[in-house]
């Protein structure tokens, strides 16, 4: 039988922003959202980026392993790996013949039965809580807050250990109102026991101008580090 491919749009051999310890980052192609934040839009086309089989990927990630250390491995992102489910289940369960653990970095949009069998095989999910807000999230990701939160609940019934992350845009969620909420969220599931503030970054405009295509928050400011530093103390 052909093995699965999965299509892929970059790979970081050595990345230590995505989850615990050095982790080898496969970034996958094609996503169903459009948050005005996004720093990488190149990844949103699914018909774009390269094929891959899973094995490819973990000949690739086996050669990293010294570097993993206890708490490394690999992390898939995106785009949003939710959309190759079943791709991403095969990757994992390859990864962990080879003692590899396995991170998913994703924004929680979709539930179902592929999803589902791929968070059997994921020792921790990195979610990304674009806002607490449904407004927010209907007119700047493009999804229910409710997808979110029924993907939240179904991990925490698996016991999955989460991290939790948020990225602070400016005029939009950098208030105590929001970090109020994304600590309650926080208090109420058991399976998070990590929470994240980002700071929203605008290098990514380059990518939008070279794609043609208008940056939603040009002009939305990133926050100053002593704005997060506030934020941050909130939230403990
Ligand atoms: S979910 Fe991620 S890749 Fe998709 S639009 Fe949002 S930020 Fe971009």
């Amino acid at each position: 039988m052909t093995e699965i491919t999965g299509r892929i749009h970059s790979i970081q051999s050595l990345g230590a922003l995505d989850g615990p310890g050095i982790r080898f980052v496969i970034f996958m192609q094609g996503c169903p959202l459009r948050c005005g934040c996004c720093h990488n839009p190149d990844t949103w086309d699914f018909n774009a980026g390269m094929e891959y089989t899973p094995s490819e990927l973990v000949n690739k990630a086996v050669r990293y392993k010294e570097y993993f250390g206890k708490e490394g491995g690999i992390t898939v992102s995106g785009g949003e790996p939710l959309m190759q489910a079943e791709f991403v289940k095969k990757l994992f369960d390859l990864c962990h013949k080879e003692n590899i653990n396995t991170c998913l970095d994703t924004s929680g949009c979709i539930l179902n039965d592929n999803v589902k069998k791929l968070l059997e095989v994921t020792d921790r999910v990195l979610l990304d809580v674009k806002y607490t807000s449904d407004e927010l999230y209907r007119n700047h990701v493009g999804c229910k807050m409710e997808s979110v939160i029924d993907f939240l609940d179904y991990v925490n019934s698996k016991q999955i250990p989460v991290t939790l992350r948020q990225v602070i845009i400016p005029t939009l969620n950098d208030n105590e109102e929001n970090i109020v909420k994304l600590k309650d969220i926080s208090n109420n599931y058991p399976c998070i026991d990590k929470t994240e503030l980002l700071a929203f970054r605008k290098i990514c405009q380059v990518k939008y101008d070279k794609m043609g295509k208008e940056f939603p928050f040009a002009d939305i400011p990133e926050p100053t580090q002593k704005k997060i530093e506030g934020l941050n103390n909130l939230l403990k």
